[in-house]
């Protein structure tokens, strides 16, 4: 077995995935493999016990051994055949452990890989430390309710969409979210892809209408494209036959361009009223997602007053480049993330706890 590049992860890796995370991780694609289920569980499990970067493959080999004796157990046991005395070989050709061997170590390779992938991106693009990894999206959706004060007439009666600020999870992960699309640096893809950090965008027409097809390489990266009206009103000044004109041809816009229509709406600046909620929803929209903290490339901005990340905080940021910033969106990403990580935090995507 070839061992680990130390000392490159030794740069980058303050940032180690925990190892519970490590484990809900494994466990998670453990859960849409095929071969070696059962194999794969007690995997989860020897790397969560494990848990150091240099003993998680020394526990694979234990837990292999391990696997391999499972196995062999489970074969006989009717008290009647004869058992060969210590040393002898058992007649009867012991069951095939070869197939779940292999799944494990391709398994295993393929984590070792992708960690070395993660380390390389995060040296490339130039971060403190490799960011976290989040943990499996959660079975159990959480329940999504309007945040305190943030209600409008009726909210719950009408079954508008809930408006909030933080997903409620005790996952210790953030959510990206970026808004407007004056900016479209090909720079922030390939690093976004290359660092797999999901973000969810917020777009508005009139300032993606000179390039759909940047955006639809966004989407084809894997990043949800989501309501953020035509041409970015102050919405409540509107009637709600403006106000729906403004979301639902967004939402039109959106289906025509990108295939899907959006379940996420954000009211531009975060202004909104009863009529923005109901004309959201007579569209499609089911979340209208605000924001906790809201990211610079020079610096942080935060709603609570205790100036922190909380689990599950909705991060705002905005697609701008060097025109109207001290920065590239690659600059704007690196402190993002630079702070997410050092406070210990993942970053996971908002559609997954939806
Ligand atoms: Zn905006």
């Amino acid at each position: 077995m070839r061992t680990r590049p130390r000392a490159e992860s030794r740069r980058l890796t303050g940032a180690q995935p925990r190892a519970g995370i490590r484990s809900r991780q494994a466990t998670r694609s453990a859960g849409t493999r095929s071969a070696g289920t059962r194999s794969a569980g007690i995997l989860s499990a020897g790397i969560g016990s494990v848990g150091t970067r240099a003993g998680g493959f020394r526990g694979l080999v234990a837990v292999l051994a391990l696997a391999a004796v499972a196995s062999g157990c489970a074969g006989g046991g009717d008290g009647r055949t004869t058992r060969p005395a210590p040393g002898q070989q058992p007649k009867k050709a012991p069951p095939p452990v070869a197939a779940p061997a292999r799944a494990l170590y391709g398994y295993a390779a393929r984590l070792r890989a992708a960690h070395q992938a993660r380390v390389a991106a995060a040296g490339h693009w130039g971060l403190r430390k490799v960011p976290l990894t989040p943990p499996a999206p959660p079975a159990r959706k959480p329940e999504i309710t309007t945040r305190k004060g943030f209600e409008v007439d009726d909210h719950e009666e009408l079954g508008l969409p809930p408006v909030f600020t933080r997903v409620p999870t005790e996952d210790r992960v953030v959510f990206l979210t970026i808004d407007d699309g004056a900016e479209k640096d090909p720079a922030f893809l390939r690093m976004m892809s290359e660092l797999k950090i999901p973000y969810t965008a917020f777009l508005s027409d009139y300032l993606i209408k000179d390039d759909y097809g940047y955006f639809k390489e966004m989407q084809d990266r894997g990043a949800a494209l989501n309501n953020h009206t035509l041409h970015h009103p102050y919405l409540p000044a509107l009637s709600y036959a403006r106000q729906k004109h403004e979301i639902c041809g967004m939402q039109e816009v959106i289906r025509k361009r990108y295939g899907t229509r959006p379940a996420l709406f954000r009211p531009p600046f975060g202004n909104y009223d009863q009529d923005t909620l109901r004309a959201a929803k007579s569209c499609g929209v089911r979340y209208a997602p605000l924001w906790d903290e809201e990211v610079f490339v020079d610096h942080w901005e935060y709603r609570e007053g205790d100036r922190d990340l909380h689990p599950g905080d909705i991060v705002l940021s905005h697609f701008r480049g060097r025109g109207e910033w001290k920065g590239t969106m690659p600059d704007l990403v690196r402190r993002f993330l630079d702070k997410v990580t050092a406070k210990g935090y993942a970053v996971a995507r908002l559609e997954d706890y939806l």
